[in-house]
């Protein structure tokens, strides 16, 4: 799977390349035309199903348009550090970076300042106080905070539809919670504003359990097989930070007897990831959040070539709002069985 994945992902890379290439050569250039711009793209780690779709809009963005060599920072923050000092030393028009740690985002603005090549940061937010360093500093995201929300909304609608789902029938709704990578501001947040969501609703909660599965999807399931293990009887329902780990936790479910002869585990996940679509229909996954990879991919595109161009990003000339003259926000959206397709 991982092997076909490496090749998927190769020939991907290959396609997009050479589209890049011949969309060049069928145009001939006019006299004294710049030559087409060359970004610098560092993912945190290509093993990741959310920044697969991420990286692969990147790529769709930069058809015909630009070039964009994108690399695997195999989750080492000094191995993208290096990464970065390549695409200095080789000149790229524009960086776009998706921070391993993003406390790290300072030493990668002093880096890009130093040789005047602006840079767009995703995914991973850096500090404010880093994001005022240099006026050619951008960030494309999403408010975390806006996620957890939503997703506490999926469970409290369900626990008003449904009173079964206070097992104990003490009116607590007792959860656990799979948390993506501490630190991480989606991680921080999503756990904060999900349990918040259903407290502001009037709902009395009590934690079980809560642990790290690192946004992996076998990390969640061994982490939800343990809370099983020690709580299996109190838990009532399922948080999960994102799809992956929620899809690990209903696999850990199911070989304790759940999602079949009648017996159900509210879980929500957030990204809205195939796997996770496909979960909804069968009826395992209670809901998600909608975490809109190609918007993602696409503003983060627009803004760096706008960049390399040596304009300065607007809504005009990248399609999406600045915010505060950095910040892109693209919107979340409550994903369930209903609205599946919307996600699409
Ligand atoms: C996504 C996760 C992903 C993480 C990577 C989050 O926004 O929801 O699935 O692993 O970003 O930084
Ligand atoms: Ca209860």
């Amino acid at each position: 799977m991982k092997r076909y994945m490496k090749g998927l992902i190769v020939s991907t890379l290959l396609a997009s390349l050479m589209v890049a290439g011949c969309g060049g050569s069928q145009q001939a250039a006019p006299a004294g035309d710049k030559a087409k711009s060359v970004i610098g793209v560092a993912i945190y780690k290509f093993d990741d199903t959310f920044m697969t779709g991420v990286r692969n809009a990147i790529s769709k963005a930069a058809e015909g348009k630009a070039q964009v060599d994108i690399v695997d920072s195999q989750n080492s923050q000094p191995t993208q550090n290096d990464k970065v000092d390549l695409f200095v030393t080789k000149k790229v028009n524009a960086l776009a970076i998706n921070p391993v740690d993003r406390t790290a985002a300072s030493v990668i603005i002093d880096k890009a300042k130093k040789a005047n090549t602006p840079v767009v940061f995703f995914n991973r937010e850096p500090l404010p106080e880093d994001m005022k360093k240099w006026d050619k500093v951008y960030y494309v995201g999403a408010k975390a905070e806006e996620s957890g929300t939503i997703s506490g909304k999926l469970i409290v609608d369900y626990w008003k539809a449904h009173p079964e789902m206070d097992k104990n029938k003490d009116g607590v709704l007792q959860y656990v919670m799979l948390k993506g990578e501490p630190g991480h501001q989606d991680a921080e947040l999503r756990t904060k504003f999900s349990v918040k969501a259903v407290e502001d609703a009037g709902i009395k909660v009590q934690k079980v359990a809560e642990d790290t599965g690192m946004w992996d999807r076998v990390k969640g399931q061994e982490k939800m097989a343990a809370f099983l293990a020690a709580n299996g009887d109190k838990i009532e329902a399922v948080f999960a930070n994102n799809d992956d780990m929620a899809l690990g936790a209903i696999e850990a479910l199911k070989a304790k007897g759940y999602f079949k002869d009648g017996k159900f585990m509210p879980v929500v996940g957030v990204d809205a990831t195939a796997p996770a679509l496909k979960a909804l229909e069968d009826g395992t996954l209670l809901g998600t959040v909608l975490n809109d990879a190609n918007n993602q991919g696409k503003a983060t595109f627009n803004i760096a070539h706008v960049l390399a161009q040596g304009q300065t990003p607007s809504k005009d000339n990248t399609g999406f709002d600045i915010v505060d003259g950095k910040y892109v926000w693209v919107a979340y959206k409550k994903i369930t069985k209903e609205n599946a397709n919307e996600a699409k």
